[in-house]
C-alpha cells in the first residue's frame, strides 16, 4: 500500500538552502513506490518550494493554522500573524498538520485578545481547515508526553486528543493521524516496532470505536519522533504504519531523499 513520507521543516530553511535541497531531490528521488511525499515548509517559503513540486511530484502542506477568515460560530475573525486555509491552498497546499505537540503548548497563546479570551481548541482549528469545497486534507498529530506514558496513561491521552478529530460535524475526507511520542521528537528515542505497531492499532480502533460508519481504510496513522534512514524501513514496514512523519533527518537532503527511496 502507498505509504505517506512527510518532511516537518518546522522554521528551517533559506533560499539558498531551498535551491540546494531541490537540485539534488529532484535528480535522485526515484520513488518507485509511488508514495505521498509532503512537505511542510515554513509559510514564508511555500513558493520558493512550490516551484519544484511538478519536477519531483509532491505535496505541499502547511505547519498549523491559525484563523480562516472566520471565527468556528462565523464571525469574522481578524489577526495579525493569522494565516488561513484559504491562503495555503492559494499557494499550492493540499495538507495540513494540525496538533503538532510544539503548537499544542501554545495553543492559547496564539489567539487571545479581546475577542476571544482562549486558543483555538484543537476541534475549532480542523474546523477552520475543512471549510469550503477545497478543503485541506488534515494531519492531525497526537501523541503522550514522557509523564503520561510512566504514568501508563498514553492510551487516555490519545483517546482524549482523538474525540477532537472524531467529534465534528464536518468529516475530514480522510482520517490520517500522525502518532508522535512527545519523548521522541528530536530526542533519538523511539518505542519498540512493537509498541508502534500497538498504539497505530489502537488508533484506528478507537477512532472507529467513535464513529462506527467509517471504514479502516479510511483511517491512516503515521508515525513521528527521531525517524532517520537508519530505522525507517523497519518502521514504514511494521504492521499498521501507513508512513512516516520526519523532522531533523528531513532537513538532510540525501538521507530524506533515500528514505523516499527505500524499497518497501
Ligand atoms: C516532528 O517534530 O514532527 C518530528 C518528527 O521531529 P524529529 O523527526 O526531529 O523527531
Amino acid at each position: 500500500m502507498k505509504k505517506i513520507i512527510a518532511a516537518n521543516w518546522k522554521n528551517n530553511g533559506d533560499k539558498k538552502f531551498i535551491k540546494n535541497y531541490f537540485e539534488y531531490f529532484s535528480k535522485n528521488l526515484n520513488n518507485t513506490n509511488k508514495n505521498e511525499i509532503i512537505f511542510f515548509p515554513p509559510d514564508l517559503y511555500m513558493d520558493q518550494v512550490d516551484k519544484y513540486k511538478k519536477q519531483s511530484n509532491f505535496r505541499l502542506g502547511g505547519q498549523t493554522l491559525n484563523t480562516a477568515g472566520s471565527d468556528s460560530d462565523g464571525s469574522d475573525l481578524v489577526l495579525t500573524s493569522g494565516t488561513s486555509s484559504e491562503m495555503y491552498i492559494d499557494n499550492g497546499c493540499s495538507y495540513i498538520l494540525i496538533g503538532h505537540s510544539e503548537i499544542r503548548q501554545f495553543s492559547n497563546f496564539l489567539i487571545d485578545g479581546p475577542k476571544m479570551d482562549r486558543g483555538l481548541t484543537e476541534s475549532e482549528t480542523i474546523i477552520l481547515a475543512l471549510q469550503g469545497s477545497d478543503s485541506l486534507q488534515v494531519i492531525f498529530c497526537v501523541g503522550e508526553n514522557e509523564d503520561d506514558k510512566n504514568a501508563g496513561d498514553t492510551h487516555t491521552i490519545l483517546s482524549e486528543q482523538l474525540d477532537d478529530l472524531c467529534y465534528l460535524k464536518v468529516k475530514p475526507k480522510k482520517f490520517i493521524v500522525a502518532y508522535e511520542p512527545v519523548w521522541a521528537i528530536g530526542s533519538g528515542k523511539i518505542p519498540t516496532l512493537e509498541d508502534i505497531s500497538f498504539i497505530h492499532r489502537f488508533i484506528k480502533s478507537s477512532i472507529l470505536e467513535k464513529l462506527s460508519s467509517l471504514k479502516e481504510k479510511d483511517i491512516m496513522v503515521l508515525y513521528g519522533g527521531s525517524v532517520n534512514l537508519k530505522n525507517a524501513k523497519d518502521i514504514l514496514c511494521a504492521p499498521h504504519v501507513d508512513g512516516v512523519l520526519i523532522g531533523g533527518a528531513s532537513l538532510k537532503v540525501k538521507e530524506f531523499t533515500s528514505i523516499c527511496n527505500l524499497k518497501i
